[in-house]
């Protein structure tokens, strides 16, 4: 992946609240992560747990909008002052002005990834989009609009303040530890993309429509694979995608770039997770669906580049994934 050198950078949405960014209870309307309580220890039971609590943020988006409770829209309940609960900020995008930064520094790849998605689905969604509030980056703990966020978490979007959170040591810590995930500078951006992609479900309403929350045709597993047919969309337009200036943002995507979003979201797979850290398969508590099927429907969205075809709804079964 190579950005335009000459691109202009916008941080308005990103910042990093730093280590402990408040701790961890949070005012929001009853809303709290599904997080078990405790301390999480060392050795192989602390590696279990904290690649359950990861396993389980990523749940997050849906659990909460359920728990909300009375069919309240997570974005009715939207409040941006709660966003500056979370913390100042460190300052660490503040020299990520340009494309060219972002060739050079993986903090402000991050900057230039959510331009670019923010830049593809203002066009593809039009009246119907606004941008995300914010892409929060942090270590250690923070507060959330969905209740507290501690480290080893996974990345996760908090419909109800619309805000992305990322522990930026989960790549090296969680991914490319535990679960043995791929390296390579396109992991993060599937990740951001597939966050993002929640972000869409919110705004069209499909969060909505989440009832079962676990099972290998579960509406959870079937909003989960949506986001990362929506990652794969934008993968196929990311390097088409102008800036408000009519700059290309991202210059180039090699298929390595594309392989490497595959293994990462082969290696976020139930099925694979359960397998490095159980031993064993249970598909009735699969969340996010397998190894294959997420590979499978980014693939849809990647060949596709369409809307339509990502509809995880469609078939009875969502490992008969579409022909495209
Ligand atoms: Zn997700």
């Amino acid at each position: 992946m190579r950005f335009n050198p000459k691109a202009r950078l916008d941080r308005s949405r990103i910042r990093d609240v730093g280590r402990g960014g408040g701790g961890g209870g949070m005012s929001g309307p009853g809303m709290r992560l599904p997080i078990p309580g405790g301390g999480i220890g060392g050795g192989i039971g602390g590696v279990i747990l904290l690649v359950l609590i990861f396993v389980l943020a990523q749940c997050a988006g849906l659990d909460l909008t359920s728990l909300g409770g009375g069919g309240t829209s997570a974005s009715s309940v939207y409040d941006p002052s709660r966003i500056s609960s979370a913390g100042g900020d460190t300052g660490r995008y503040d020299n990520c002005l340009t494309g060219e930064d972002a060739n050079n520094s993986a903090d402000c790849a991050r900057v230039a990834v959510e331009n670019s998605l923010t830049d593809f689905w203002s066009k593809e969604l039009g009246s119907k989009f606004h941008p995300e509030a914010g892409v929060v980056t942090f270590t250690g703990n923070t507060s959330t609009g969905c209740g507290g966020a501690t480290a080893d978490v996974g990345p996760f979007y908090c419909p109800v303040d619309e805000t992305i959170y990322l522990d930026t040591t989960f790549y090296e810590d969680v991914l490319q530890g535990p679960l043995r995930g791929p390296k390579g500078a396109f992991v993060e951006p599937y990740v951001l993309a597939h966050e993002y992609g929640h972000h869409i479900q919110n705004l069209l309403g499909t969060m909505s429509r989440v009832k079962t929350q676990q099972g290998p045709d579960s509406d959870s597993v079937r909003l989960e694979l949506q986001a990362d047919c929506y990652a794969g969309i934008w993968a196929k337009n990311a390097t088409t995608t102008e800036d408000a200036s009519g700059q290309v943002l991202i210059l180039d995507l090699t298929q390595d770039d594309i392989n490497t979003a595959i293994a990462a979201a082969q290696s976020v797979g139930d099925d694979r997770i359960q397998q490095e850290t159980q031993g064993k398969v249970d598909e009735e508590s699969w969340t996010h669906g397998s190894a294959a099927e997420r590979e499978g429907w980014f693939t849809v969205g990647y060949k596709s580049g369409s809307l339509d075809k990502c509809d995880t709804w469609a078939p009875a079964h969502v490992d008969d994934i579409p022909q495209v």
